[in-house]
């Protein structure tokens, strides 16, 4: 164990209320009889404004009634591609997206810039943090070279600082969330097999089977049309079976529920490949003319019998047999749902490859009800070229240490994913990273807190903007307040892809409902800021973000003002079977069962001495495994609740997120950790009651409240992540307190899955 003492030991003087303090009073002139909402006229007249929600980042559309200019209700638009379950049917938000409204109002947000001078940090106007920040870069720059500086940006909803960075610069390296931290594996899989990085959503509206691996698509979702699609199949006869050592609410409304062993997803794929074969159900026109690398994959599945996966999955294996026969038989229009249950365990790659391979074998490939090959609309990704600018790309030609230094020969990820969260503390540690720039993340959520927090405090330079106080804003040397997304005209350029509306690129856009609290200011304005007191004022010459989001609608027939004024707009059809004109976006153009002729990935396997083909990677291979000291497989899980720990300091969700566990009665408002009764009567824990988790890498920093429930299997706990120590909202226990440096070496995926005891803590 480290050890970093929670925040005491920080080299930093750590602003923990003082901020927070000063920000509220800021913001009481506003307040309205203790609500944090504005008092309105209630005679005042009414008006519709729109946002789209960023709360989890997947822009389900909101309908805002403002009323004397406060915002005072909220609600999802009807039909919008992501709130909604497509043409005629109702938009909703889920109760994170619905708390949006009381985030506009929170005086707890960081509301205006802090510079540390002296060690502490201290307000500042925007001209003075401008000038600190660009002064620092530039002495950065000096001492240590651009590469290294690590971009950590993750949610922003302007794409504007990967040219900052890169190309301006000159940091030839990030960190982001979807690859390393979410579902590592399954991402790159499904990228290098041909489906693309949206592998994991199904046309659940036509679908006749749909099956749900690892997934609660009804407590969490790339947004609300994914449940509210499901729930359409269903009520259309479709099939769901659900992959889960937990009875979840989707595993409730299943047919089939599959309580499989913890991370031997990859052997129950390999036995319904088998069944599939064996049967001949597979579809041989779509092997033979689309996919690459089928003698390898039937070799990896001549012996995965269903009998072999019973002993390791402890899936009755007749039941496996039908699972296997009824897929294969509903195929095309069956599809398979993945994505952080098998994404986030160490030998979760090669497990999500098995599962994918069987998307190929009954040729679901973008076929309705199948899996289907989304598409974004044409938005012109580089505004710069729109207006003439001749952008210089001063990243090019600088690689990060990782690849160069023989110090990470250990890593084979380096050959396909890059830095990964586990790797940057030691990183740090070897002078090879020595700042950063985070933008709405919190990497000390991903990989051990205790090392991050160490890596921050040895860092010459941490630059953050976001919302709230965390760890990471507390031990800053700049912290800007970014506007949230209500509060900032927003075009979604991120992902709008995979919707309700399963054959239309869509669009959606919306103006700023509301003045930025106190003195926040968008993303775009921060890096319009901090380029002109670099030097670099040509390359902005946009007034605005709706003028940057004006030259992004380009290629597309409608003004930013047109799109924003409706919410949404459905652009151009696409067809089914994109592969049959296209091919697939892989070396050899096809769907690869095998990954041989992958570069970067066969040298990662080499190294590893894996197979490029699918293969059973057992569990403990390089991931930890129960034993007498730890007997308790301990997950990482997330709720419709919260989103990474960002919505965290928000009081509703934290009511709701008690409701659901019965536990509204007690005081404590943080991480619970649920248990099934046969573990927690011989250890004398009952609900309500406090409890530690001890993993090999120590014991947690603060107890977390029992939930038992007879839904967890034996031997299965879990609770969330993104509570306590270096988040924003800090009750509770913080699981990463407990993660050391475990990860899936082959994608770098954060390996959210330890051996865990758990013990009585004591009081309540
Ligand atoms: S799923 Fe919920 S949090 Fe995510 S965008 Fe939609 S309403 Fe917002």
């Amino acid at each position: 164990m480290s050890d970093v003492d929670g925040f005491d030991l920080t080299r930093r003087t750590v602003l923990k209320t003082a901020g927070a303090a000063a920000v509220g009073a800021s913001f009481a002139g506003c307040l309205a009889g203790g609500d944090d909402q504005p008092a309105v006229d209630p005679d005042a007249e009414t008006e519709t404004a729109y946002g789209n929600c960023w709360m989890c980042h997947h822009a389900c559309g909101q309908e805002l009634t403002v009323r004397d200019g406060t915002a005072v209700d909220i609600n999802g638009v009807d039909e919008h591609p992501r709130g909604s379950a497509g043409p005629g049917t109702e938009g909703t938000l889920c109760p994170k997206g619905q708390a949006e409204l009381e985030k506009l109002y929170d005086p707890d947000r960081i509301t205006q810039p802090y510079i540390r001078e002296d060690g502490e940090l201290r307000e500042a106007d925007w001209d003075e943090a401008f000038e600190y920040t660009a002064r620092r870069l530039e002495e950065f720059a000096d001492e240590h070279g651009p590469e290294q500086l690590l971009d950590a940006t993750s949610w922003s909803t302007t794409n504007v600082h990967e040219y900052f960075w890169g190309n301006l610069y000159g940091t030839p390296e990030s960190i982001g969330r979807g690859r390393h931290v979410c579902f590592g594996g399954p991402h790159l899989s499904g990228n290098l097999m041909g489906l693309g990085a949206n592998m994991r959503f199904v046309d659940y509206q036509h679908s006749d089977y749909i099956i749900a691996w690892g997934r609660n698509i009804f407590e969490s979702f790339a947004g609300q049309w994914e449940p509210k699609g499901v729930l359409e199949a269903l009520e259309n006869g479709a099939t769901l079976v659900v992959v889960d050592p937990q009875h979840t609410p989707t595993a409730q409304k299943a047919d089939h529920w599959l309580p499989i062993e913890p991370r031997t997803d990859g052997a129950l794929a390999l036995a319904m490949g088998h069944v599939i074969i064996e049967e001949e159900l597979y579809d041989e026109a779509f092997v033979e003319e689309q996919t690459h690398g089928f003698d390898a994959y039937q070799e990896a599945v001549a012996d995965k019998t269903p009998e072999w996966a019973e002993d390791i999955t402890g899936i009755d294996a007749e039941l496996i047999r039908e699972i296997a026969t009824d897929f294969a038989e509903a195929a095309p229009a069956a599809g398979i749902a993945l994505w952080t249950g098998v994404g986030q365990y160490a030998e979760a790659q090669k497990a999500s490859q098995n599962v994918f391979a069987l998307n190929g074998l009954v040729g679901n490939i973008d076929r309705p009800g199948g899996f289907r090959m989304w598409q974004g609309p044409p938005l012109q990704m580089n505004p710069f070229e729109e207006r003439g600018i001749d952008l210089p790309n001063n990243a090019e030609g600088r690689q990060p240490a990782l690849q160069l230094s023989p110090e990470y020969e250990d890593y084979p990820f380096r050959h396909t994913t890059g830095i990964g969260h586990t790797v940057v503390p030691e990183m740090v540690d070897n002078g090879h990273i020595m700042g950063m720039v985070n933008h709405y993340d919190n990497p000390l959520t991903d990989g051990s807190t205790q090392a991050w927090l160490e890596a921050i405090e040895t860092m010459d330079l941490v630059i953050t903007i976001d919302a709230y106080w965390n760890e990471l804003t507390r031990n800053a040397d700049v912290v800007f307040p970014e506007a949230i997304q209500l509060e900032k005209d927003t075009l979604i350029n991120y992902a709008p892809t995979w919707s309700a509306y399963h054959d239309r690129r869509w669009i959606s856009a919306s103006k700023a409902v509301h003045e930025p609290l106190g003195d926040c200011k968008s993303g775009y304005e921060i890096y319009k800021g901090l380029a002109e007191e670099l030097g670099w004022g040509e390359y902005f010459p946009w007034e605005s973000e709706a003028e940057y989001n004006e030259d992004m609608l380009a290629n597309i027939d409608y003004t930013f003002e047109e799109v924003a004024e409706q919410n949404f707009v459905l652009l151009e059809e696409f067809e089914y079977e994109q592969w049959e004109e296209n091919g697939f976006p892989t070396a050899t153009g096809q769907f690869q069962f095998d990954l041989d002729e992958e570069g970067g990935y066969a040298e990662s396997a080499d190294e590893l001495g894996i197979d490029t083909a699918p293969e059973w990677i057992p569990p403990g291979t390089w991931g930890d495994e129960p034993d007498d000291e730890y007997p308790l497989h301990f997950y990482d899980t997330r709720s419709v609740f919260f989103s990474f720990g960002a919505d965290q300091p928000l009081e509703h969700l934290h009511e709701q997120y008690a409701r659901k566990h019965g536990l509204e009665g007690e005081d404590y408002r943080g991480n619970y950790l649920v248990m099934n009764p046969r573990d927690a009567e011989p250890r004398g824990i009952e609900t309500g009651d406090m409890v530690t988790v001890e993993t090999a890498a120590g014991e947690g920093d603060e107890p977390a409240m029992a939930y038992v429930s007879e839904r967890t299997q034996p031997g299965f706990v879990t609770a969330e992540f993104g509570f306590g120590t270096g988040n924003s909202h800090e009750e509770g226990m913080n699981t990463m307190w407990v993660h050391d440096t475990q990860h899936d070496p082959v994608s770098s995926q954060v390996d959210r899955h330890l051996a865990a005891e758990i013990r009585p803590a004591g009081g309540d």
